[in-house]
């Protein structure tokens, strides 16, 4: 299996191993690294039904990374999925309403992104053996909140890596902020940023595709990567646990063999949805891939019109992990759409970054069918929040709550009542302030006795990473003007 750029169209060049996609992050041609094909899932649901979380991983991972030898990739898995993983089963399938909650945020930063992040440094680290890479490896990340804090617990004294985590300083939670600046670790490094999400990625962005800049770091002995889900290391580990929860829905009696689900995936940056795509293209039977926006819903338009436009207003909103105008990994997925057209998808991301806009042809919108979008409001999120608890007794953070708000809608609009995954992002503790709020409890004075209250009021387990986050002593200071963000890696890796 070869790893080609979405830029780049399938007949020029030949690919790269799935080794050097990881070490390399994003293409030289500015694409996303995608594999020539998705594979298909050899081995039936039937074989799979005994197996344990890391068992299903290291075989999603074999058919996708096939230069890894199969020892390789196992003992990457063994020592991601092990006890850093607040639950036995890692990911649990839980019933609440009208759905199966996919907890993906029982690991260290209780966000989905722990599952992708604990493995990336391993697969990182295997990459550079094979290729011999003599180099060392900055990590650059752009964060709306969750990413930063899992790559940096995962990269966290990793040898021969560092890693800098730009935030935005207004726009991610309290809780957040702390986690990510009470970081420990000699190689990790961490900056809050004057401007948006957006405007951290596309300062990230600017870096990698920098010659001058990366001559510079090199001349210091470094080359950069990314832990953002550009990273083909980081979006693979995410397929995994879509086959995972199919084959329990099967063990738990939910559905026959062969009988289709729906998946609800409350959407940023594209990536977590994208891994259900990818399961689906793989051979689980997927009837709708259900994509949840907040209010800044720019992918429910596209789905919708086939038109993507980010000139529109930014909304900070209760679920700060999705507000995103610029969806990086819908580059992959509309080149898959297109049948591999580089040259289309080049000329269609040349007109988002002059244009701000641009418009999908017939075919990709025809693909753009098996998915069904939606968006939540600030209001209806924090409803969706407190009749869940109320009902059933479950606790949604805000961003599975937007997920689950937009599967609502899509019940009621399709009539379709299949089985439905949705996956739950982040634990509740995550935006403890939110989540008290749509229960009604009384205001308090931060985050951190929100989560104090929540935990009174609901009895739900704290996290132990969150427990004990308000002691940690606050080792990252730094806030940036976005000018100064290409001057501060530089400054950075020359320490
Ligand atoms: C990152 C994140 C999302 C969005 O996932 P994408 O892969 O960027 O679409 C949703 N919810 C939470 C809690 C997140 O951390």
């Amino acid at each position: 299996m070869k790893y080609i750029s979405t830029r780049s169209g399938k007949n020029q060049g030949t690919g790269i191993t799935s080794a050097k996609a990881v070490i390399k992050g994003i293409a030289e041609d500015k694409g996303l690294y995608v594999p020539e094909q998705i594979p298909k899932l050899e081995e039936k649901p039937e074989a799979l039904l005994h197996m344990n979380y890391r068992e299903i991983a290291n075989i999603v991972l074999s058919h996708f990374l096939t230069d890894y030898s199969w020892d390789e990739l196992k003992k990457c898995v063994d020592s991601s999925y092990d006890s850093k993983f607040e639950v036995e089963e890692i990911v649990p399938l839980v019933p609440a309403g009208d759905a199966f909650f996919l907890e993906l945020f029982h690991g260290r930063t209780s966000a989905f992104k722990d599952i992708a992040l604990s493995i990336l440094p391993h697969l990182l680290t295997t990459a550079m053996e094979k290729e011999k890479e003599d180099k060392k490896i900055a990590i650059l990340t752009a964060t709306s909140g969750d990413t930063g804090k899992a790559a940096l617990e995962g990269f966290s004294d990793v040898k021969r890596t560092d890693i800098i985590v730009f935030y935005p300083h207004i726009g991610v939670s309290q809780v957040q902020e702390r986690q990510m600046t009470t970081q420990e670790g000699h190689n990790t490094h961490v900056f809050g940023i004057k401007g948006n999400f957006d405007d951290a990625q596309t300062a990230v962005k600017k870096i990698f595709n920098g010659e001058e800049l990366a001559k510079k770091v090199a001349e210091k002995g470094y080359k950069f990567s990314s832990a953002n889900s550009i990273n083909i290391g980081r979006l693979i580990p995410q397929v995994a646990y879509y086959v995972w929860a199919y084959v329990q829905m099967i063990n738990k009696r939910k559905i026959n063999f062969g009988e289709s689900i729906n998946i609800v995936v409350p959407t940023g940056n594209f990536g977590n949805i994208l891994a259900a795509y990818y399961a689906r293209e793989m051979g689980i039977p997927v009837h709708k891939l259900i994509c949840a926006s907040n209010r800044n819903k720019v992918l429910t338009d596209f789905i919708n019109t086939g038109i993507y436009n980010i000139e529109r207003k930014f909304y900070v909103t209760s679920s700060p992990s999705m507000d995103i105008l610029i969806s990086s990994n819908l580059e992959r997925l509309i080149y898959h759409l297109s049948g591999g057209n580089g040259v289309q998808i080049e000329a269609l991301m040349k007109q988002l970054d002059e244009k701000k806009q641009y418009q999908a042809d017939q075919k990709i919108r025809n693909g753009l069918k098996d998915f069904y979008a939606g968006y939540a409001t600030e209001e209806e999120t924090t409803a969706a929040i407190r009749e869940m608890y109320q009902q059933h007794g479950y606790l949604m953070d805000p961003h599975t709550a937007v997920a689950y708000k937009v599967y609502t809608d899509y019940r009621q609009e399709s009539g379709d009542e299949r089985p439905t995954i949705l996956a739950a992002t982040a634990s509740a503790y995550k935006f403890a302030d939110t989540v008290a709020e749509a229960l009604l409890l009384p205001p308090e004075k931060d985050g951190f006795a929100s989560i104090k209250s929540l935990h009174q009021h609901t009895g739900v387990p704290v996290p132990v990473g969150l427990k004990d986050l308000e002691a940690k002593a606050i080792r990252h200071r730094k806030v940036l003007e976005k000018e100064e963000i290409e001057s501060t890696v530089l400054k950075t890796l020359a320490e």
